[in-house]
């Protein structure tokens, strides 16, 4: 079917701000791609993209390969930085990319808007970095991805809050584990100018009453450093930064296929990438100088689509620990595993003020039915873990998640902390998926965050990944400059 360029909806094309600066003309939108800035005359509320006046080579290109629908020719671009998948993560680093400035910074994402998948359907707490283990990139990049948050969002002015935490323990063992974590956390977690207390404490059952009187336990640690966050306000903040940066983001536009190119050198010392991809518009080709895969449910088949990943195939693909992120250590091809968690929400008022936790399961697989605030001050419980075979199996089955015998085995295991809570007035909610290396009763794993010869590849980035996410951001753009 035939499509003319103004039947084309705003939405569906290069990413469009229309705020109206003094330079603006009216009438018009302002647009910037590949670093040159547009004016787009608007016809009847739609863009008329056939009176572009581009400045460059690869805009020329673009308007006179969007002027045939569909397009003789794959449009081509050639750019810097080329991130794939707009959740957080892939938001951050290219804020941070494009934050460099001499740069261009590209980044797409296949959906209608930013932020569509795990970014969305997660708990929004800004964890503290205690669980993990101690040399892990989980840890680190939580540390320091907590701080960032702070920062980012009292100078963007992101909604959040810094709830604090409490960690229950309910038995000796328990006991013995929250010592350890507290333990481990005085060594991790330095005073710093915005958090200058201790990292964590332990309080007995009688100061919990005091502070908590619905909370039982034996004890608790407590986390002053965890907080919630508005995830839509955070990924709307960096949207928005990328956009002041003269950086591009491009929705409805998903990367099929990508080629290493050889012969050439390009600044990072590889010859870059050629990446496939399919917009609303038609094929268009990228050529990347770097490529950062950040596309969560979707890095091992983003990844995997480099055919030949490495310049010179590694001999011990398949035998080296791949937990180790070096670039002497290439990846084999990847696979993620999709764990599903269902959120249980509260319609009665609130019981306590801040998040609580019970001691988490021993290989992690998650943090246990917990209960988390949002900053409206309702109360909701999970998520749970569930193995499933569809990245996109967010369905919440009311005859079996939400049934009364579910709704009150639910209630029963929070009883453990919290008796007050009312079978009756828990609800199935939502249901976020996690993207993980680790399969069923497989032990933990870290993130894989792998640079080789300008392609940074990221697999298994759940939680803590909202909280590491401008952390993760800084050492992706440590990699390659
Ligand atoms: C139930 C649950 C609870 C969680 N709770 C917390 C928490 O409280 N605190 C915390 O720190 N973390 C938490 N997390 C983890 C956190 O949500 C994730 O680590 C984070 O959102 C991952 O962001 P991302 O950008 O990597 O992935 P995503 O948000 O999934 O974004 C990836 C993007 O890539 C796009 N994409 C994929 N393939 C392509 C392609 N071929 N072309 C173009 N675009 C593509 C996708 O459409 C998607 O928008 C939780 C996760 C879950 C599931």
């Amino acid at each position: 079917m035939e499509m003319t360029l103004n039947e084309i909806a705003p939405e569906s094309l290069p990413y469009v701000h229309a705020d109206e600066g003094p330079d603006d003309m009216p009438g018009h939108v302002k647009s910037s791609l590949f670093g040159v800035s547009l004016n787009i005359p608007i016809t009847n509320g739609r863009l008329n993209l056939g009176t572009w006046q581009g400045r460059s080579n690869s805009l020329q290109a673009t308007h006179s390969a969007l002027s045939h629908s569909p397009p003789q020719e794959p449009l081509q671009f050639e750019v810097d930085h080329l991130v794939i998948g707009a959740g957080v993560v892939g938001l951050a680093i290219a804020e941070r990319l494009s934050a460099r400035g001499a740069e261009s910074t590209l980044l797409v994402e296949k959906n209608q808007l930013a932020g569509q998948e795990t970014s969305s359907r997660n708990s929004e707490v800004i964890h503290a970095g205690l669980y993990y283990p101690q040399d892990s990139l989980k840890t680190r990049l939580c540390i320091r991805g907590n701080e960032l948050m702070y920062e980012f969002c009292e100078k963007n002015n992101v909604e959040h809050r810094q709830t604090t935490k409490w960690v229950v323990g309910q038995n000796e063992a328990d006991l013995v584990y929250l010592e350890g974590l507290s333990k481990k956390a005085e060594a991790l977690l330095l005073p710093t100018k915005r958090m200058p207390g201790p990292a964590t404490f332990i309080i007995n059952e009688k100061q919990m009453l005091a502070e908590e009187p619905q909370v039982r336990g034996k004890a608790a640690l407590v986390s002053p450093r965890t907080g919630i966050v508005d995830v839509h306000g955070l990924m709307s903040a960096l949207e928005a930064r990328i956009q002041d940066h003269g950086g591009d983001v491009i929705l409805q536009c998903e990367v099929t296929g990508m080629e290493r190119m050889h012969g050439q050198q390009n600044i990072r010392g590889g010859g870059g990438y050629k990446v496939d991809m399919m917009t609303p518009a038609g094929a268009a080709t990228v050529k990347a100088a770097t490529v950062i895969n950040s596309a969560g449910l979707h890095a091992d088949k983003v990844y995997n689509l480099l055919k030949q990943p490495y310049s010179t195939p590694p001999k011990d693909i398949g035998r080296v620990n791949h937990n180790v992120n070096s670039a002497e250590h290439p990846l084999p091809p990847l696979k993620l595993h999709y764990c599903k968690g269902h959120y249980y929400g509260y319609s009665g008022r609130a019981l306590v003020s801040r998040l609580i936790y019970p001691v988490p399961d021993k290989n992690l697989t998650g943090l246990g039915t917990h209960l988390t605030l949002d900053l409206s001050g309702r109360m909701r419980f999970g998520p749970d873990t569930l193995y499933v075979e569809q990245f996109d199996d967010y369905f919440v089955d009311p005859s079996t998640v939400g049934s009364p015998e579910s709704l009150e085995l639910v209630s029963q295991v929070v009883a453990s902390y919290l008796p007050a809570v009312k079978a009756s007035a828990l609800y199935a909610d939502y249901a976020g998926i996690r993207p993980k290396l680790a399969g069923p009763g497989e032990p933990f794993r870290d993130f894989v965050i792998h640079h080789h010869d300008g392609f940074v590849n990221l697999a298994g980035i759940e939680s803590p990944g909202l909280t590491s996410s401008l952390a993760i951001a800084e050492y992706v753009e440590s990699m390659l400059y």
